[in-house]
């Protein structure tokens, strides 16, 4: 899919979810969804903020949080709260699905793709529970925050 078609799948999701939910189709809702298909990879709603206002548009954080708050509702946006950092989003439409590899001391976020794992979990079942989505998150230390610590070790005798 190019970058304009996403756009497109991911503004007719939102009109269906505005449609089906009886919610306003509100010029900023696009406009912020639309932002958030131009950015790549994760980002907070600060960032997303900045983004925005640089282009010269100009709206509250509350405005913001609550749409985005809104879209993750929709489905449009994953919503991830990595160890207890500030909570970060992504677009789900367009991206390969991908669980994340967290450094809990230096906050680094690699994304891996695991299709084998990603089978075996499209099998499990968990009672009458009907999953959506499966988001994996792997916390440990970053090879950079490896080599460091052992450095630090070594120098420290
Ligand atoms: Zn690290
Ligand atoms: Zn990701």
């Amino acid at each position: 899919m190019t970058q304009e078609k996403i756009k497109e799948a991911a503004s007719l999701a939102l009109t269906r979810y505005l449609t089906d939910h009886g919610m306003r189709k509100t010029p900023e809702r696009y406009t912020i969804l639309n932002h958030i298909f131009s950015l790549q990879g994760h980002f907070t709603i600060q960032a997303l903020h900045s983004h925005i206002e640089d282009t010269g548009y100009h709206l509250s954080r509350t405005t913001l949080f609550n749409t985005v708050a809104l879209l993750v509702a929709a489905g449009l946006v994953r919503r991830h709260t990595f160890a207890t950092e500030t909570p970060r989003y992504e677009r789900i439409i367009g991206l390969p699905h991908h669980h994340h590899l967290i450094c809990t001391n230096c906050g680094k976020i690699r994304e891996v793709k695991d299709s084998a794992l990603d089978e075996i979990l499209s099998q499990r079942r968990y009672g009458k529970f009907s999953p959506s989505q499966i988001d994996i998150n792997i916390y440990g230390l970053c090879a950079t925050c490896q080599r460091r610590s052992k450095s630090s070790l070594r120098t420290s005798k």
